[in-house]
């Protein structure tokens, strides 16, 4: 199966028929489609479970791509391969160039205040788009219920590159948390210290009263995703 192009109508009438799918539904349409050409990336965040759980149960044995910026929590680590071990995933880890040290000593030891654009460039989106070169489809567990730009996601988004499949965009918080807890899936360490969204230490800190889910990220900046679900170029409807 080759990269898709869609025509605006077809992609259209697609998200429509895939809307009225479930999530396991959804992600059985992105298997058949690419095949071992799909990937699924997770941030072993809060909630993240639900995904991982429908992954390992839709397509088992297929790897989970985790990106490892250097600024990860460790208590994220722990999850991931408490995780990991749970539902016997294969987990594939990305790392940028430059480890941590050395990306410091180059770019400044507060880059990530500076300019966090550029050290989500460097850490987070280039290695992403250097993995992604061998794949047709990408999963990830975006929400409109997250917000923000978020809010109007279709399950499909056709882009310069894979397209990106969204399985739970039109799942609640409280739908995610009633499938981990009817499942029996352990939950992000940090989850009970008020942390809805986990992402690098430097930039995240849990939501005040009245913020959104990922109202800790970056916070009182202006910046909301730190590029990898908007680096690449959209194309159709
Ligand atoms: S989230 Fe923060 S620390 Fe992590 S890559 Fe982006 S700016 Fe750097």
């Amino acid at each position: 199966m080759a990269r898709d192009v869609f025509s605006d109508g077809a992609l259209a009438a697609l998200n429509g028929a895939l809307e009225a799918r479930d999530a396991a539904g959804r992600l059985g349409w992105a298997l058949a489609r690419y095949g071992d050409r799909l990937l699924l990336t997770s941030a072993f965040g809060p909630g993240g479970g639900a995904l991982l759980h429908l992954w390992a149960t839709v397509n088992p044995g297929a790897p989970v791509y985790f990106l490892d910026t250097g600024f990860i929590f460790e208590e994220t680590l722990r999850y991931r391969d408490a995780m990991v071990a749970r539902l016997g995933l294969t987990l594939k880890v990305l790392t940028p160039t430059l480890e941590k040290g050395a990306f410091l000593s180059k770019y400044g030891l507060t880059v990530y205040q500076d300019n966090p654009d550029l050290c989500c460039e460097k850490n987070k989106v280039e290695p992403l788009d250097a993995a992604l070169s061998g794949f047709d489809g990408w999963v990830s567990g975006l929400r409109r219920s997250q917000g923000g730009a978020r809010g109007e996601t279709p399950v499909l988004v056709a882009t310069e590159g894979p397209t990106k499949v969204h399985p739970l965009v039109d799942w609640s918080p409280r739908d995610v948390y009633a499938y981990q807890k009817a499942h029996d899936l352990p939950e992000h360490p940090l989850f009970e210290q008020g942390y809805t969204s986990v992402g690098c230490v430097p930039c995240t800190r849990p939501p005040l009263e009245g913020e959104g889910e990922r109202g800790g990220r970056w916070a009182g900046s202006g910046k909301t995703e730190c590029g990898l679900h908007t680096f690449l170029k959209t194309r159709g409807a």
